[in-house]
């Protein structure tokens, strides 16, 4: 709340300002990249990443098919081809090897590379970053990691959003850590950086008056935005404890039930803040139990879970995409479900989450 008071205090309620610089500093200290400007969203800050790798009408861009749609949509704003890729059964993201089919069957068929790659780290789980980083390199297309809900993960050590060319983080309402609205373009190059602020801020010239040789955005965030921000950072590490308690709980919890599983760590290597805990359900070993049954049961009950994502090659907008598929995000859709995970909840709300669950089997 400091933060916040103190900048109606001094009269620094528009963007930038000492807050939006602070929460900067905070996110290049916690994910050790060289460079960070706050944005007013997510979206926001995949956009400006590609504008920044030179997408532009008619490239093709590739991008994780099991995600969120915002993940996608600044491919079209640009005019744009998104390429989408399948997931691997794993860690649930982007699979290697069809990452390496698309692009070379793009190569083959349109004669030129994908302009750039839109890698997702789904739920807070770090993708195969190991194969997926080297393929990126030997065909040198530049990655832009969506971190969005993988703030405070990291794989082999190094956080996730400092794999890629820029890597990106919400701050949306619902995501691990808020500033009620917001996202953060971070990079080790500050070029880039510097760049995603001059546009965010209408691409203003350096000239007394108002003088443009770019088309610019308003994408900044707001000096109070970032006074919740910079607060939220001071409990980021307690939030991951507690989602990560309630994953530890909920896999010891299903470890005795046939047909549960869970989006777990694949191997040590990764460290996902499991912002969201995620189960499968196969009803060929529940003896017929299937997710839609679970979910509904437990919406009776009060008990708010969603189904995981829908891929983006089966949405509707999407539908005329290119597509490499293999049928894993689909049967994640298919069967998976995301259980209640908030940083608040109590014992009590997650006993009851699991008896209601088993009471079913
Ligand atoms: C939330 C989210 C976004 C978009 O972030 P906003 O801040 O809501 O614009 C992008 N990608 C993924 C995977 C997300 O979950």
């Amino acid at each position: 709340m400091g933060y916040i008071q103190s900048a109606f205090e001094n009269n620094h309620v528009f963007p930038l300002g000492p807050n939006v610089l602070g929460l900067e500093e905070a996110i290049k200290d916690y994910t050790g990249c060289t460079a960070c400007t706050c944005l007013s969203s997510g979206t926001a800050a995949i956009h400006l990443a590609l504008i920044l790798l030179g997408v532009k009408a008619g490239d093709e861009v590739i991008c994780s098919s099991f995600t969120f749609s915002a993940s996608a949509n600044p491919i079209v704003y640009q005019g744009a081809k998104p390429v989408f890729v399948d997931s691997e059964p794993n860690s649930w993201n982007m699979d290697p090897a069809l990452l390496r089919q698309a692009i070379v069957d793009r190569l083959e068929k349109t004669g030129r590379k994908p302009k750039a790659i839109i890698l997702v780290h789904l739920y807070g789980m770090p993708a195969q970053l190991d194969e997926l980083m080297s393929i990126a390199k030997e065909f040198e297309i530049p990655v832009v990691e969506d971190a969005a809900e993988a703030l405070g993960s990291s794989f082999k050590g190094q956080p996730c959003g400092t794999f890629g060319e820029i890597g990106v983080f919400s701050f949306n309402g619902n995501k691990i850590i808020t500033t009620s609205g917001g996202g953060a373009l971070v990079s080790a190059n500050p070029t880039y950086c510097s760049q995603a602020l001059f546009l965010a801020t209408q691409a203003r010239d350096a000239a007394p008056h108002y003088q443009h040789s770019n088309i610019g955005y308003n994408y900044r965030m707001s000096n109070i935005s970032a006074g919740i921000g910079r607060g939220q950072m001071e409990v980021l590490d307690d939030r991951i404890a507690k989602r990560r308690e309630h994953f530890a709980f909920y896999r010891s919890a299903f470890a005795g039930l046939v047909g549960i599983t869970l989006q777990a760590e694949p191997s040590d290597d990764f460290f996902s803040n499991h912002w969201l805990s995620a189960i499968l359900v196969d009803p060929s070993k529940t003896g017929g139990v299937d997710r839609e049954t679970i979910r509904l049961a437990l919406d009776k009950k009060g008990i708010e879970t969603r189904p995981l994502w829908k891929p983006m090659h089966l949405q509707p907008i999407f539908k005329d995409c290119e597509a490499y598929v293999n049928g894993v995000s689909e049967s994640l859709f298919k069967d998976g479900l995301c259980l209640p995970s908030s940083s608040n909840m109590t014992d009590e709300e997650r006993d009851f989450v699991v008896e209601s669950i088993k009471e079913l089997l």
